[in-house]
């Protein structure tokens, strides 16, 4: 745990994001991304959030144990609970949790089918499902709709979705998404056709929500631009606001020569420097590989230097800077400004999801209004 060092998650900016996801989908119902602890903003804070200031019915895990946890934290959270991937369909808990009532598995596998479709006590059970339309990675193919195509018709579907592989590419007719969309639609004429009712659909998430993609579906899914940053970057179409600002402090600095070794491994400095130590290190998210990478305090760029540690990171400036950093400084790793974890995300060969989700528990979660 550390005090200095904290993430700062502005509920007010995700509760801004929300009502622009919104009217960029003004039909469509809005089904929150929170898998993988709301994409590092705390699962259960911003779950509550969303349910009791933003009117959301229904939210988005990627595991049924996500799924569980948040139940078990917010009882009476009043949203049902979606479980995209890894549904745990033949676990014991998992009868438990989606015969309850309130947490829906999402069936993407010929064998979750069979799963459901000969247990007794999933009889009830609205079926929810994705299909592959292109991505390759889950959903049932056209073969299994064939297969199951009795089935389907009896029962009814709840909720058809598929997912887009490549909807942060500025979009161009013809593209890898508009033939995903595309097989979504056969499919669902295949299934229409064949007598088989369709509740509700969905197939966007950031990427094409940004670009109103898909918005006519039901749901839309939005994750990352919930939370911020965009998925389009070239060119940036979502005005969206970066919700966590990670802040730490100056723990310690001191001047260097050229050709002083500094830390781990002896990293040898390349001119005279002055050096700031910060208290993250790798064992808070502070990744080896940011090292190189640029952090501004005080406004005055600095490089992170050498081995990043467990615990701590340097950061190199040039000797001038001694006068406008201090120990106890605050340090801004990224701020609510999208652009500067962009900035940081590029430079450091990774993207926003990763950056975000990399922070670990020892960092603590600050919520903050407005
Ligand atoms: C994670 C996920 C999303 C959200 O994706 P973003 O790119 O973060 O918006 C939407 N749908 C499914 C099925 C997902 O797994």
């Amino acid at each position: 745990m550390r005090f200095s060092s904290y993430v700062e998650v502005n509920l007010g900016l995700l509760a801004g994001n929300f009502s622009a996801i919104q009217n960029l989908a003004p039909k469509a119902e809005v089904l929150p991304m929170v898998k993988a602890d709301a994409y590092g903003n705390g699962l259960i804070p911003v779950s509550q959030f969303l349910v009791r200031d933003c009117g959301v019915k229904n939210l988005g895990c990627a595991s049924l144990g996500e799924a569980i946890h948040l139940l078990d934290e917010c009882p009476g959270l009043g949203s049902n609970i979606v479980v995209f991937s890894d549904n745990e369909i033949s676990n014991k808990k998992a009868r438990e949790a989606y015969i309850g009532g309130n947490v829906y598995p999402v069936l993407h596998q010929a064998s979750d089918l069979e799963t459901v479709l000969n247990d007794k006590a999933f009889q009830k059970l609205p079926l929810i499902f994705k299909v592959n339309t292109g991505m390759n990675r889950l959903g049932l193919s056209q073969e299994d709709l064939e297969r199951f195509l009795p089935h389907f018709k009896a029962r009814g579907i709840h909720h058809f979705m598929t997912h887009f592989a490549r909807s942060g590419d500025y979009l161009k007719d013809g593209d890898k998404t508009h033939r995903q969309y595309d097989e979504f639609l056969r499919m669902k004429k295949f299934l229409t056709d064949a007598g088989v009712s369709i509740e509700k659909t969905s197939v966007s998430n950031s990427g094409a929500i940004e670009q109103s993609f898909g918005t006519r579906e039901t749901f839309v899914r939005p994750g990352l631009m919930l939370y911020g940053p965009p998925s389009v970057t070239s060119p940036v179409v979502w005005k969206g606001h970066q919700v966590s600002k990670w802040v730490t402090k100056v723990l310690s600095s001191f001047h260097v020569k050229k050709g002083t070794p500094v830390g781990y491994g002896v990293n040898v400095a390349d001119k005279d420097s002055f050096m700031a130590v910060l208290p993250i290190g790798y064992g808070d998210g502070f990744m080896t590989y940011y090292s190189g990478s640029t952090v501004y305090i005080n406004g005055i760029e600095g490089k992170v230097f050498g081995r990043v540690n467990m615990d701590m990171a340097f950061i190199q400036f040039d000797p001038e800077a001694a006068a406008k950093v201090k120990k106890d400084d605050q340090v801004e790793i990224w701020n609510h400004d999208n652009s500067r974890i962009l900035e940081f995300a590029t430079q450091n060969k990774t993207h926003c999801y990763q950056l975000m989700c990399g922070i670990s528990g020892r960092i603590p979660r600050i919520y903050k209004v407005k």
